[in-house]
């Protein structure tokens, strides 16, 4: 008998510690070889006043175990509060968000009977970045950010993923033909690596028909690797069309620590009843399974979870004419799976983690993971101009275009403005309407440079004159390529 493995546990708010004493008990009877540390998450802590709802403690039962298994917490209502799941991703670098969804049809209704994907969201960046400003009286920003090493990472987690779980087809989402620089990334880097897996079909839909078909033909997609805001979207959609959130689970993982659970909340409503389904937190709990280098013990308790639903062995919720008897509790519930623990379900596919069988013993998912790639070495950077932010209401484009010409300094000249992406000078239409935001594209002349201290003084001269600057951004050229879009609502 091999060593235990240390995990971490939360047992968490509202339905979390039923589920999670259901999920513990069917590890155990399976001979799960894991030794739980329990730490206190979610709404006492909050109220204890940590704002991310954890104790500096927990942390570090975290970093020693790097493995966390977490109950729903309940997030108090009001200002103050930090998400407890973002922080934890992002203090710890948890970049893949990975959500099996698997429809169980006839014995789950559902629309979609032969749905079985895996998303795949990037789970640090893009508008979750949490960089959000208000600039003027009408107009709030939220930063999106998207970088190469984050795009790398995600996306060759994507293909390792299909490649380990036998998948056959990567889908990449994205917004490209509207966002050409950021989303631009995330598909050119999709496109560079996807060659390193020629057995792996791949596509690239843009978000919204690559939606639409999740929604109407999910049976279609494999694994969809995606940025951060539409992976949270999709991923809800998808499980959605499973028939039951309830089922689903998913795994954050990073570089040195990984994070399982089940998609749903905290259910206040049914606490403390003894009646929620623990099975989306027992599935997840098969994910952690796996990339603790258990497979077997994975396997055994998903095809007798699989064998359970099966044989009508329902709770509440999923009641239906298919169920036996009386709805089960969660603790029933457990038990029914544990009775049928080597046994293997005859209607439904029985899982099987042949990767991990492969290698004998099995690697840990995340370990095998190749990092990312090397670094590119700097580009030779350009400064060709600056866009200068300006709060101004009531005014017109011509006004402001009047105002800030007379106040330019060299080398700049003033090449346009845009109001929400839209230009408004020179050329605008009087249609047009505009907000009290503008942004107005200084630049060299073609082909010269400018400094930072030209910048310095043009924006001295126009604060000077009471010009309202919210913020600047350098336009920039990478290796003589255009670093910054050219902003005409293209
Ligand atoms: P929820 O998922 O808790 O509940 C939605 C509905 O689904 C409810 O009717 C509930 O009874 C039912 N449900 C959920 N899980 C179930 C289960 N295992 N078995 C049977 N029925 C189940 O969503 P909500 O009501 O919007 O949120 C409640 C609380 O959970 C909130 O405080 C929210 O912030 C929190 N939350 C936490 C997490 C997390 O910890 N990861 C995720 C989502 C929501």
């Amino acid at each position: 008998m091999s060593e235990l493995t240390p995990i971490t546990v939360a047992r968490g708010d509202g339905i979390g510690p039923e589920i999670m004493d259901a999920t513990l008990r069917v590890l155990q009877a399976a001979g799960a070889r894991i030794a739980p540390e329990f730490i206190e998450i979610g709404e006492q802590q909050y109220r204890a006043g940590h704002s991310s709802g954890i104790a500096p403690e927990a942390w570090d039962s975290l970093r020693r175990t790097k493995v966390f298994l977490k109950a729903p917490i309940t997030t108090p209502q009001g200002g103050g509060f930090k998400s407890l799941n973002v922080t934890i991703r992002k203090t710890l670098g948890l970049y893949a968000n990975v959500r099996p969804c698997v429809s169980y049809a006839p014995f789950v209704r559902t629309l979609h009977p032969k749905m079985n994907l895996v998303i795949v969201r990037e789970n640090e960046e893009d508008l979750y970045a949490g960089i959000e400003h208000r600039q003027t009286d009408e107009v709030f920003q939220c930063l999106k950010l998207i970088t190469r090493p984050g795009c790398e990472k995600i996306v060759r987690y994507a293909f390792e993923y299909a490649r380990r779980h036998g998948r056959k087809k990567v889908t990449c989402m994205t917004k490209d033909n509207i966002m050409k620089m950021t989303d631009g990334l995330f598909h050119r880097v999709f496109d560079e690596i996807a060659p390193q897996y020629p057995e792996i079909e791949t596509e690239h839909l843009i978000i919204d028909i690559g939606a639409a078909r999740l929604a109407t033909r999910p049976e279609r997609f494999d694994v969809i690797v995606t940025p951060n805001l539409y992976g949270d979207i999709l991923s809800d959609i998808a499980a959605e069309l499973t028939g039951s959130v309830g089922l689903a689970p998913s795994a954050n993982i990073g570089d040195h620590v990984a994070m399982f659970e089940a998609i749903h909340g905290s259910a206040p409503d049914i606490a403390g009843k003894g009646i929620a389904n623990p099975s989306g937190l027992l599935l997840a709990a098969v994910l952690m399974l796996v990339h603790i280098g258990q497979p077997a013990v994975a396997e055994t308790i998903h095809n007798a979870w699989l064998r359970t639903i099966e044989d009508g062995v329902h709770t509440a919720e999923l009641h239906g004419s298919l169920s036996i008897g009386r709805p089960f509790g969660s603790m029933d519930f457990a038990d029914a799976v544990i009775e049928r623990l080597g046994q293997r379900p005859e209607q439904l596919a029985p899982v099987r983690y042949a990767w991990a069988d492969a290698a004998g013993s099995a690697p840990a998912a995340a370990a095998a993971i190749p990092v990312a790639l090397p670094r590119r070495a700097p580009a030779v950077k350009g400064l060709v101009g600056v866009d200068v932010f300006v709060h101004a209401a009531g005014v017109s484009a011509d006004f402001v275009a009047g105002q800030l010409s007379a106040l330019v300094t060299p080398p700049f000249t003033l090449q346009m403005i845009t109001n929400r992406g839209v230009k408004v000078w020179p050329g605008g239409f009087p249609e047009t309407f505009c907000t009290d935001h503008w942004r107005c594209r200084f630049v060299a002349p073609q082909g010269q440079t400018v400094t930072h201290a030209d910048i310095i003084g043009l924006l001295h001269a126009l604060t000077a004159r009471g010009v309202d600057v919210i913020k600047t951004e350098n336009l920039c050229t990478f290796d003589g390529e255009r670093g910054y879009a050219l902003g005409q609502g293209q």
